[in-house]
C-alpha cells in the first residue's frame, strides 16, 4: 500500500538538488539537518516531521506560485501545511509547519539581536513575509498553545544551513511517519 506520505519522502528525496534559495545547502540537506537538531533536543516524532517537511511548500509550488524576488515561493509554508493535511498528517504537525514564517516575524519584532542573526537571504524574504509583527499579533502568538514548538523548529530551521552537517537520511524517518501518519 503506499501511503500518503510516500509521496512527500519522494519529494524530498527529488530536492537533493534543489537550491535551498540563497543558501550552501541544498532543500534535502536542510530538511535533514533541521529535522535532526530537532531529535537531538528531544522533539517528539510530531515536531521532528515538522522539522522535515517545514520547507515543502517551496518544493510544490505551482507555477504560477508568487515568488520573493528570488528567494523562494511567497505563503510556502501555508502551502506546505495544506500539502501534508492533504497526505493525512496530523493537524499539530501541519499547524507547526504553518506556523514557522509567523516565528520568524514575531522574534523580529520582540528580540532586538534577532534580526541581526538571520542569514541574508532570511532577512531578504522577511519584508515580503509582512515584516516584523504588530504587538496585538505578537500577543495572540503569545496565547498559541503551540507557541514553543514553533519557536524550537524556527531556531532548528536558522540552524539547519551548514554544507559540514552530515545528518541520517530519508530512511531514518520512515517508521516516525509511519507512525504519526496513523499507519500502525
Ligand atoms: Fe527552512
Amino acid at each position: 500500500m503506499s501511503a500518503g506520505f510516500e509521496a512527500l519522502f519522494d519529494r524530498l528525496a527529488r530536492s537533493a538538488s534543489a537550491d535551498y534559495v540563497g543558501e550552501a545547502v541544498s532543500q534535502l540537506e536542510h530538511a535533514l539537518q533541521c529535522a535532526e537538531l530537532s531529535r537531538r533536543a528531544g522533539g517528539d516524532d510530531v515536531e521532528i516531521l515538522a522539522a522535515l517537511f517545514h520547507d515543502l511548500g517551496h518544493l510544490e509550488a505551482p507555477p504560477d506560485a508568487a515568488r520573493m524576488a528570488g528567494l523562494g515561493v511567497l505563503d510556502h509554508e501555508t502551502r506546505g501545511a495544506a500539502l501534508l493535511a492533504e497526505a493525512g498528517a496530523p493537524a499539530v504537525l501541519c499547524a507547526l509547519v504553518a506556523g514557522h514564517v509567523a516565528a520568524k516575524r514575531y522574534l523580529v519584532a520582540t528580540r532586538p539581536r534577532y534580526a541581526a542573526s538571520l542569514s541574508a537571504a532570511s532577512q531578504g524574504t522577511l519584508a515580503f513575509q509582512g515584516g516584523p509583527m504588530s504587538p496585538g499579533d505578537c500577543a495572540a502568538f503569545d496565547a498559541d498553545p503551540l507557541r514553543d514548538a514553533i519557536l524550537r523548529l524556527r531556531r532548528f530551521d536558522e540552524g539547519a544551513k551548514d554544507p559540514d552537517a552530515r545528518p541520517p537520511g530519508l530512511d531514518a524517518h520512515r517508521d516516525r511517519a509511519r507512525r504519526v501518519f496513523g499507519l500502525r
